[in-house]
């Protein structure tokens, strides 16, 4: 038996298909792959999440992706002009033949200390990099990780890479973006005047680099693509951030200690509310190592149904 919770959830699914149609129209809608999809959602996955279970059979695999029900997906596989050891138009095609459409990617660049000898270099990266991705029709390109900083005019050349990176994407089209994760929030830059100075456990010295990033780059050029999960394993609030830097985070990576919902310690209601309100236009599952038994496709379709069957998801 339904309980009142289920029944409720299914009425504010009514009532938004009953407005996107404009008519009577069932709770969930058959997606184009057969797979229930509730009306006007758009599901994404980060295909990390899949780790070997997609790179053993790449066709069958996205195909996989699809038929759980996810519309888009970003890749995190690109290396020597390929995407997880296939030609761009080459991946695109396997991915056009799922009905998945691949919207972003995650990229390092090889260089983890930005400086004024190398900036040209990663600057060249880039420009590849975006090229590359044209083939497969990306609409955004990410680094995810962490750039070496311990100084403030380390954070000043990170933030003008960030910009330069986020102008090459630009003039292609596309959109830069910076994934998080919990590392940013952990760090602190201290100046030079303020070293030596007592500080008290609960506010370390220094700034936390995450902030400096926000504030050194150009909203223009660069956007944040957080990764809620590792902004909390920081010890800090995505709710707080989406309000102090509205308009910052268009994407989300939505991630929770192993499966979504599972754990209790994200609040992903309250980060979807808060997320829209400051300009959320997408998000991308992820999920790492599974344990229990699982595999992996089997707890990516068990976060996909979280989001399809969560009201607050829109
Ligand atoms: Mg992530």
């Amino acid at each position: 038996m339904e309980t009142k919770r289920e029944f409720l959830k299914k009425l504010g699914l009514l009532t938004v298909g009953g407005v996107v149609a404009g008519a009577v129209s069932p709770a969930i809608a058959a997606g184009s792959k057969g797979k229930l999809v509730a009306p006007g959602k758009s599901v994404g996955l980060q295909l990390y999440s899949l780790g070997k279970e997609l790179t053993d059979d790449l066709a069958n695999g996205l195909k996989k992706v699809a038929q759980i029900g996810y519309s888009t997906a970003e890749a995190a596989g690109y290396g020597n002009g390929k995407l997880y050891g296939v030609e761009m138009s080459e991946f695109r095609k396997m991915a056009d033949d799922a009905g998945l459409k691949i919207t972003g990617t995650h990229v390092n660049p090889p260089m983890r200390k930005y400086t004024k000898e190398n900036m040209g270099e990663i600057a060249d990266f880039w420009k590849k990099t975006v090229e590359d991705h044209l083939k497969v029709g990306v609409k955004t390109v990410v680094q995810p990780g962490m750039p070496e900083m311990e100084t403030p005019e380390d954070v000043a050349i990170i933030c003008e890479v960030f910009n330069k990176a986020g102008e090459i994407a630009k003039s292609a089209n596309l959109h830069w973006g910076y994934h998080n994760h919990n590392g940013e929030f952990q760090k602190r830059i201290v100046k030079e005047e303020d070293k030596g100075k007592t500080t008290n456990r609960w506010a370390p010295a220094g700034d936390v680099a995450y902030d400096l990033m926000l504030k050194g780059t150009d909203p223009k050029l660069v956007f944040f693509e957080m990764d809620v999960y590792w902004t909390v394993m920081g010890q800090n609030d995505p709710l707080e951030y989406f309000e102090k830097y509205a308009g910052r985070f268009p994407i989300l990576h939505i991630k929770d200690r192993l499966v979504l919902g599972k754990s209790g310690m994200m609040n992903f209601e309250n980060i979807f509310n808060k997320a829209y309100q400051n300009g959320l236009d997408e998000y991308y599952v992820e999920i790492e190592g599974i344990r229990d038994g699982m595999t992996q496709f089997e707890g990516v379709k068990l976060c996909f149904d979280y989001l399809n069957n969560a009201s607050f998801v829109k």
